[in-house]
């Protein structure tokens, strides 16, 4: 007997989750969203991409106002942090507004865990209730991944330096990141833009592995300076000193160490599996949860959104995946919505900011488009807004097909590249060619001008 029952029950209320909840629930679905939080937002809003990019929005503002005035006044590091946290609040109040206005959604502090594959227990402050539920989503994302490694506890994390009330609050004077990914090279920037001497431990032969190598390369020339890569270092152990941390680490098989202020521990994120999932006999693969094209898992009524399934791990592909889930539960049993991640923008909220879509150069040299792309440049030092702005480095580069000049991909390095990204993006994923962008009459003085101007050059 269960205590309760829901057409569909939410493990996790962040972007895996609340979309379809709110979604499902204005089609008169009775739905229960599970959260340790008690809010909706996720990791995103609790220490992820909310507050990191409300931190870099002041920090981005602060080097522009240098550049353009030649008044480089600083700012105290608790301004930066307390705009952060502000804008959480905001944040977090328009989510209460948003589940207040859902007289269908049923949003509990607690933490779900499988009883069978449609019995959840859920336990709270007060207790656990077993609740029974026709359809389930999975959507409990990713934590910090934290190796074993000796002194792997002194190291911050992206939770220390971003959550509501972090545990950083001084800016440091220097900081040592292990881990040259996303995270890494994104905190890298914020903090060597303030003046903090940031040196980036990485494991393999390149930062940011995964992205257009030709992108990175850009984006590498216009980072700032003062940032000092390691390539090829494995840590082996961190130590406390009298000033901060030493971190231990080989290179080339030689015993090395750099000491400094802090150390941030940024070597990646796991799916967080809830407890007795395993027992249900659900197939996972090596990236998470597995699930198909319409976000079912192995047992045809649960579902696995988000982070937690590893396809992309980014909020907006969880967005969308959350949708995707929702409409396949409408249509009871049958799909009829399918994710597709050939159009999903990508963008390092480095300062400059880089960004990718669809199919890239590199990409298609190691032979994911069959045929020839043709790739058409756009420098920013040609553009009227990046000389307004005083930051003409960097580039639209645009990837067409070959014949009929259809847009597959690009990317972008420099002013405004985490915009300009969906409206790329947005016109891969429309099918546009060279002539359709030829033809649409962006604005100027905007960067944007540019795509059109990129495609223009190949008519
Ligand atoms: P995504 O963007 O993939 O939805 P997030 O990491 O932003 O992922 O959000 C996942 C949320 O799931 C977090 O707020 C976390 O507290 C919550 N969560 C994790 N495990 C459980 C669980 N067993 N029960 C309920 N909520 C959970």
């Amino acid at each position: 007997m269960s205590d309760a029952e829901f057409d569909v029950v939410m493990i996790g209320a962040g972007g895996g989750a609340y979309p379809a909840a709110l979604r499902l629930a204005r089609a008169g679905l009775r739905v229960l969203m599970t959260d340790p939080k008690g809010a909706l937002g996720g990791n995103c809003l609790a220490e992820g991409c909310i507050p990191s990019k409300a931190m870099r929005e002041v920090i981005t503002h602060l080097r522009a106002h240098a550049r353009l005035t030649g008044n480089t006044a600083r700012i105290g590091y608790e301004r930066i942090v307390a705009h952060k946290d502000a804008t959480q609040t905001t944040r977090y109040a328009q989510h209460a507004r948003e589940v207040a206005a859902a007289p269908g959604v049923t949003l509990r502090k607690a933490v779900a865990r499988f009883a069978d594959r449609h019995t959840l227990l859920v336990d709270d402050d007060l207790g656990s209730t077993t609740v029974s539920a026709q359809h389930i989503i999975i959507a409990s994302g990713a934590d910090v991944f934290v190796p074993t490694l000796p002194g792997a506890e002194l190291c911050l994390t992206s939770r220390d330096l971003f959550r509501y009330n972090p545990t950083l609050t001084k800016q440091p004077a220097s900081m040592v990141i292990i881990g040259g990914g996303a995270i890494g090279v994104e905190t890298a920037s914020f903090f060597a833009a303030l003046g903090t001497q940031v040196t980036i431990l990485q494991r393999g032969p390149q930062i940011l592995a995964g992205m257009d190598t030709d992108m990175v390369a850009a984006l590498r020339a216009l980072l700032d300076p003062g940032i000092r890569v390691v390539l090829d270092a494995s840590v082996t152990a961190v130590e406390r000193t009298p000033d901060g941390v030493r971190v231990r680490y080989t290179c080339q098989d030689q015993p090395l160490h750099e000491e400094a202020a802090v150390a941030v521990m940024a070597i990646g994120r796991r799916p967080v599996i809830p407890e007795g999932f395993s027992a249900l006999g659900i197939d996972m693969d090596r990236r998470g949860i597995r699930v198909d094209a319409a976000m079912r898992t192995t047992a045809p009524h649960i579902f696995a959104c988000g982070d937690v399934n590893g396809r992309l791990p980014l909020f907006h592909v969880a967005v969308r995946e959350s949708l995707v889930a929702g409409h396949n539960i409408l249509g009871r049993g049958t799909a009829c919505d399918y994710m597709d991640y050939t159009a999903v923008p990508s963008t390092l909220f480095t300062i400059p900011a880089a960004a990718q879509v669809g199919v890239t150069g590199a990409a298609a040299e190691k032979g994911t488009l069959p045929g020839e792309l043709i790739e058409s440049v756009y420098p920013f030092c040609d553009d009227a807004r990046a000389q307004m702005r005083g930051e003409t480095g960097g580039g639209i580069h645009l990837f067409f097909e070959a014949g009929n000049l259809r847009l597959r991909g690009g990317w972008v390095v420099g002013i405004d590249a985490d915009q300009l990204i969906g409206e790329i993006g947005l016109a891969v994923a429309a099918g546009l060619s060279a002539y359709d962008l030829a033809r649409f009459p962006d604005q100027h003085p905007m960067a944007a001008e540019g795509i059109s101007h990129a495609a223009r050059a190949l008519l």
